[in-house]
């Protein structure tokens, strides 16, 4: 191939490519700059690339479009390596959770603690005793290395711990219910996001829902009525995502577990997010804790990892011994536990729970949950112009008081006194199209922002935005041009 003169790539003077100039694929790879992609990126996959971008220069010198320019070695290797760098951008990517809903499903849930993060990076890179027993040298049972810690916490006699709450009412009901009668009342027949409902989880765990009371009221003698030679359990379940109010009439753990009791059945309670400790604490709304549940006379209750607990995705099941064993002696039992990288997470994320006056410190979700307003206000005054800089002068941006979320459906109805930053389009146009732009465009910042749009504005909540991360929050939205 002939040596091209650098060529300057304006409109007025471009020269064009014939398709005999096409270097070939070997000459790149041999070059010097070819050899050092090569390494970094593996030299089958660098040929790989290449051979596609010299058949679409191919095809384009012959439509006589393609400059000159565009087949020096340096443009090929260069647009290659951008080609790679796209494909190899991970598809999970860390975000800034701005939307004011802290745990946020969408978003990944709980943030775990530092604890628990180099639990995970040990269980990662170490082998480690999951299912050895170190004092017997023999094999042992991975939840053991979490049960001692849950009954301590929870009151309960045993303790299990599967993939997620959805795998845990589902196991708990083959296990203790398959081909025999659930009572639950009508009012607490609930539907979680992502397609999780309580009558279609019974009914793939063999069960009959046997649907007391009506939406708004249930009595105790509606469970009473209920209980046949062919009931398992009489089963709660907490209304995560919703609340009912007005008329209502609800029957309490306590009673229901009475009923179950006097007939010589167990009560199960669904608690969803389970919180170990009372938020009130620490200024949040109030929470049934799994102990109180226990406490109540509930024989196994059910709840999650990542919501209130703040832990990994998990599903724990706490409760009588005799009804633990039979839950993880439940084929089903084996093909929903977890991994070592949850236990490993979950260990020290319950054993904050023994300090309690130093859980808003160290547990990442309390802390988010019970940091106060004046923080987010501060924070959105430092904030307020290094976002209006970024935005333009289109876009009016505002310092506010606004309300978070706890998310994940615990405690719905509350709402957090939060603080963030309110953007109204101010420019000519429509201004819900001009919104749908910003909100995008902050979507596809290296670290996507992400907030909400409501009311005719972008709402981003800085509940979530701890202070350590404001430098590269700052940083990197100087470098956006909107
Ligand atoms: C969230 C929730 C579930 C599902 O828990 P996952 O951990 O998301 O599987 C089940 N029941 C209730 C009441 C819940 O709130």
């Amino acid at each position: 191939m002939t040596e091209q003169p650098p060529v300057n790539v304006s409109k007025t003077a471009i020269k064009p490519a014939q398709a005999t100039d096409i270097p070939s694929l070997e000459r790149l790879l041999s070059s010097a700059p070819g050899q050092v992609l090569a390494g970094a990126v593996g030299r089958s996959r660098l040929a790989a690339t290449l051979r596609q971008l010299l058949d679409e220069a191919r095809a384009q010198a012959v439509a006589g479009t393609l400059p000159a320019a565009a087949l020096e070695h340096d443009a090929l290797l260069s647009r290659a390596q951008s080609q790679l760098d796209a494909q190899d951008q991970p598809r999970l990517r860390a975000v800034y959770n701005l939307t004011g809903t802290v745990l946020h499903t969408n978003l990944g849930r709980a943030l775990l603690p530092e604890a628990a993060i180099q639990a995970v990076v040990q269980a990662l890179s170490s082998p480690a005793n999951l299912e050895f027993d170190l004092n017997t040298g023999r094999r042992g049972d991975r939840d053991d290395l979490i049960e001692e810690l849950l009954c301590e916490l929870t009151g309960a006699e045993a303790a299990t711990v599967v993939n997620n709450n959805a795998a845990a009412v589902l196991l708990m009901l083959n296990a203790l219910a398959n081909r025999r009668e659930v009572v639950v009342s009508r009012g607490e027949l609930v539907e979680i996001g992502g397609a999780f409902r309580i009558p279609d989880i019974m009914q793939r765990a063999g069960a009959r829902l046997a649907e007391i009371g009506t939406t708004n009221r249930t009595h105790p003698a509606d469970y009473e009525n209920a209980v046949g030679p062919r009931t398992a359990m009489l089963m709660k379940v907490h209304c995560s995502n919703y609340a009912v109010t007005g008329f209502t009439r609800n029957v309490s753990v306590a009673q229901v577990a009475n009923i179950a009791h006097s007939h010589g059945l167990p009560a199960a309670v669904d608690l969803g997010s389970g919180t170990l400790v009372d938020l009130t604490l620490w200024g949040l709304p109030r929470e049934v804790t799994v102990r109180e549940t226990i406490e109540a006379g509930a024989d196994i209750v059910t709840f999650s990892g990542d919501k209130l607990l703040g832990g990994p995705q998990a599903g724990l099941i706490v409760g009588r011994a005799d009804l633990i064993r039979k839950i993880k002696k439940n084929p089903l039992k084996r093909a929903l536990r977890v991994g070592k990288l949850t236990l490993a997470a979950l260990e020290p994320v319950l054993a904050l729970y023994r300090a309690p006056e130093l859980l808003a410190d160290r547990l990442t979700t309390l802390r988010l949950l019970a940091r106060p307003a004046a923080h987010m206000r501060q924070q959105a005054r430092r904030l307020q112009q290094v976002l209006q800089q970024a935005v333009g002068k289109d876009y009016e941006v505002q310092a506010s008081p606004m309300f978070s979320q706890i998310g994940s459906g615990a405690l719905p109805v509350d709402q957090l006194p939060s603080h963030g930053l309110i953007v109204r389009h101010i420019g000519t146009g429509g201004s819900g199209r001009a919104l749908q732009k910003l909100e995008s465009n902050l979507r596809q910042l290296p670290r996507p922002i992400i907030g909400r749009i409501a009311q005719d504005a972008l709402w981003l909540d800085l509940r979530c935005l701890e202070e350590s991360d404001e430098p590269a929050f700052t940083q990197q939205l100087q470098e956006y041009v909107a």
